[in-house]
């Protein structure tokens, strides 16, 4: 021991040996060489490819997907939806993803592999796989788990001896330029536009859906005409003529723009863009949609409570095991839903996009501190950060724009987008609206939003097991239910497993719902002073009060749908003096007969 210390005692060699563990450790850690991440090279989807290569692609509703998957194969793709994400396929991702990811990573990843399981079962060779698929996704760059999924699907795929599957994506940061760069896959207008409508088709006919089914008189119509009527939307979408300039413009202008190829691009962008939005043969189909919806028989006099679904944005969408199958669980329990639209999600990213552009402007803008006199620069700051605005805002307004007609020309009784304004207002209390990821502050604020308007008896949010941003909000959702008293909310989290577990609990604040929907039907019942059964003969005696789009104005304050119709009902029937007269000469022909 004493010569040991004698040994290093001298300063010399204390440095060297210090030296040598330190290069030794580092050796060992891999700093000195240190092996960087680089995103794996794809192979290519060339154009050549495109017509032996399928496109694969899943994660909406059904209805989105069958007119998704129209406009891929209008524009010439090959295209197939993956089936919807069952526990198999959970547990299929666990199998070959990483451990410690949220619950949607699972279902979509091992639904992938499951399906490329399918295929080779049905003969496919693994290469045949890996030249004639690709998979189509979104593709994000987090903050939360969202933008590991990339990643994900490339790790599960080589574990499951897929190495080398291409993943195209679709970033939402990006929009729709974010072409993978493959010219296999190409953003065309006609796509953009195709899939602008798909998009919005989509979630108005799954708003409706939710709408018409739970008052159907006959079980089982809502779903089969509205399986009809999406087949026919997708034949309008697939085989959608292709507008050109050269072809469909007046005959003195087909030479010009012959020679001119600016006009030309510039006519045609023009000229797609209202042949897919005010074009003879779209209007036409959403008409002969409209009036096939129409033709379904409802009963709107059925009390129901109504659910407002929130929650992550995929838990609340898939229409499976994903979620546990709340809708057909809460419509069975006798409720009806009220969903969420994909656009308000796409809406959110917009103004989020505008809060982050105002809140970063003193960091970004091009001049720090310009002297009150330099009036150049004073401008340049003043109008750098109102060109972002503008533009944002005008992308704002179509999107609500064509959302909204869209709803307009499909009956008009589709629910409004939430205003993102109000919605972050309410939420900013609670919850800070730059906290990203998720669905972030939409949560928060769309429970608030829901019950101060009284749109809703009840709110859920399906959250995934392992989701941040939607634990988040779950943190904070105990002080919101503190201050609003009278708000039914309830937060669940979807693992995979544990259906009936969530099932009940969802059953317990169910009754409560029931029971505030009750109340709320009998008091604007007896605020008419009429009896249901005078209401049913007059609905009987006007046919068109059965139908789904037959226009019930809103009453503020009042959730529950029968609740709202017996109201419009009751004062049509004050307005209509021939029913009043048939109503008294009828109580007075049955007074004697009582009497008697
Ligand atoms: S929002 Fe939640 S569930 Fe969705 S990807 Fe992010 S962490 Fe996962």
């Amino acid at each position: 021991m004493a010569t040991h210390l004698v040994n290093i005692e001298n300063e010399q060699e204390i440095k060297q040996r210090l030296e040598a563990e330190r290069a030794r450790l580092r050796k060992i850690a891999g700093l000195d060489r240190p092996e960087h991440f680089h995103r794996p090279v794809e192979r290519a989807f060339t154009a050549e490819q495109r017509a032996h290569t399928t496109i694969l692609f899943g994660g909406f509703t059904w209805k989105h997907e069958d007119l998704i998957r129209a406009v891929f194969q209008g524009c010439g793709y090959r295209c197939e939806k993956l089936p919807v994400p069952d526990v198999p396929a959970f547990q299929t991702g666990k199998e070959f993803g990483n451990n410690g990811q949220c619950n949607p990573t699972y279902f979509t990843v091992g639904n992938l592999v499951q399906y490329l399981q399918f295929l080779e079962k049905e003969g496919l060779t693994r290469d045949q796989i890996l030249n004639n698929y690709v998979f189509f996704t979104a593709g994000s760059c987090g903050p939360c788990r969202f933008g590991m999924y990339e990643a994900e699907y490339r790790f599960a795929l080589k574990n499951a001896g897929f190495d080398g599957f291409r993943v195209l994506l679709f970033k939402d940061s990006d929009g729709i330029k974010a072409a993978s760069g493959e010219p296999g896959l190409k953003f065309s207008i006609d796509f953009g536009f195709g899939m602008l409508n798909a998009m919005h088709m989509g979630d108005v006919i799954n708003d409706l859906i939710y709408q018409i089914r739970p008052y159907e008189v006959n079980k089982g119509e809502t779903d089969r005409v509205f399986h009809e009527m999406v087949d026919a939307l997708c034949e309008d979408l697939k085989n959608r003529k292709s507008f050109e300039i050269e072809q469909s413009g007046p005959n003195w202008l087909k030479p010009k723009v012959k020679k001119n190829k600016i006009l030309r691009n510039t006519l045609n962008v023009f000229g797609k863009w209202h042949e897919n939005m005010w074009g003879k043969d779209y209007l036409s189909a959403l008409k002969t949609a409209r009036e096939r919806m129409d033709a379904i028989e409802i009963d709107s006099t059925r009390e129901k409570p109504v659910v407002k679904i929130t929650g992550e944005f995929w838990a609340q969408t898939t229409e499976g095991d994903g979620n546990f199958h709340m809708f057909e669980f809460l419509e069975r329990e006798g409720a009806q839903v009220l969903v969420e639209p994909i656009a308000t999600w796409v809406a959110y990213l917009m103004y989020q996009a505008k809060a982050h552009a105002k809140a970063k402007w003193p960091v970004n803008r091009p001049h720090r501190t310009p002297k009150w006199h330099e009036f150049k620069k004073q401008f340049a700051n003043y109008i750098g950060l109102r060109k972002k605005l503008w533009g944002i805002a005008a992308g704002e307004k179509m999107w609500g724009f064509f959302y909204h007609r869209t709803a307009k020309n499909l009956g008009g009784i589709t629910h409004h987008l939430a205003p993102q304004t109000e919605l972050a207002e309410l939420a900013t209390p609670f919850y800070n609206q730059f906290a990203r990821g998720g669905e972030g502050h939409l949560e928060v604020g769309k429970n608030v939003y829901y019950t101060v308007h009284k749109l809703a008896h009840m709110v859920l949010a399906l959250k995934p097991f392992g989701c941040m941003p939607s634990s988040q909000s779950d943190g904070v959702q105990s002080a919101v239910i503190n201050k609003f008293k009278d708000m039914i909310f309830l937060p669940i989290e979807t693992s995979g497993e544990g259906e009936v577990n969530a099932h009940s609990r969802v059953q317990m604040a169910l009754g409560e719902a029931k029971v505030k929907a009750k109340a709320e039907f009998e008091e604007c019942l007896k605020s008419t002073g009429k009896s249901m059964a005078e209401i049913r003969e007059y609905i009987d005696e006007h046919p068109e009060l059965k139908r789904p789009f037959y226009h019930v104005p809103h009453t503020e304050g009042v959730a529950g749908t029968a609740a709202q119709f017996i109201l419009h009902v009751s004062k049509r029937i004050d307005k209509d003096t021939r029913f009043q007269k048939k109503s008294r000469v009828r109580v007075q022909s049955a007074a004697p007969a009582m009497g008697d």
